[in-house]
C-alpha cells in the first residue's frame, strides 16, 4: 500500500508542474502527438488528453488493487479509467474478498519458489527451498530457514 501511495504522489508530481507549462504555453510546440505548429491544441482536446491519461492511471491504480483485494482487475480498471479518482476511491471502501489458495500452483500462478540455495531433507536428501516446511520428495517435515513471501502475503505454506 505504501508502494502503491509512493507511485501515485510521484505521478502527481511529475504531471503537475508538465501540465501547468502546457497551460502557460498556450500552445504546445509540435513535437507533441503530432501536432502542427500552425494547428496548435484546442482546450478541449488537451483536457480529453488529461482524462484519458488520468484515466488510465486510475485504471492501473484500481486493477492493482482489485488483485490484491480478490476483485474482477479487467472490470475495476474499467470503473477507474471511466470514473478516475472517484472510482479508485469508492474501490477502497469494497470489502477485501477472501482469496483461498489451494494446495498446489494456483491457477492462472506460473511462478514456482526457486532458490540458489537450497536445502537438503535431512531424510533423504532431496534439495529443498529453503523457506519450506516440507519436503518435495518425501513430503517429511523441514525446519524452515526464514518465512517465506507466500507466507508473509497470507497464502499457505
Ligand atoms: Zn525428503
Amino acid at each position: 500500500m505504501r508502494k502503491t501511495c509512493t507511485v501515485v504522489f510521484c505521478l502527481l508530481a511529475l504531471a503537475a508542474p508538465v501540465a501547468l507549462a502546457f497551460q502557460q504555453q498556450g500552445e504546445p510546440r509540435g513535437a507533441f502527438l503530432g501536432a502542427g505548429e500552425s494547428a496548435g491544441m484546442s482546450s478541449v482536446w488537451f483536457w480529453a488528453g488529461v482524462y484519458v491519461v488520468a484515466g488510465l492511471v486510475f485504471g492501473a491504480l484500481a486493477a492493482h488493487r482489485a488483485l490484491q483485494t480478490g476483485n474482477r482487475a479487467l472490470a475495476w480498471f474499467g470503473v477507474g479509467f471511466f470514473f478516475t479518482l472517484p472510482g479508485y476511491l469508492y474501490l477502497l471502501t469494497r470489502p477485501k474478498k477472501e482469496m483461498a489458495a489451494p494446495a498446489g500452483v494456483p491457477h492462472g500462478l506460473q511462478k514456482i519458489a526457486a532458490t540458489s540455495a537450497p536445502e537438503p531433507c535431512p531424510a533423504c536428501g532431496a534439495m529443498n527451498h529453503p523457506a519450506a516446511a516440507q519436503c518435495i520428495a518425501c513430503g517429511g517435515n523441514l525446519a524452515p530457514r526464514f518465512v517465506s513471501e507466500a507466507q508473509r502475503a497470507g497464502g499457505a505454506r
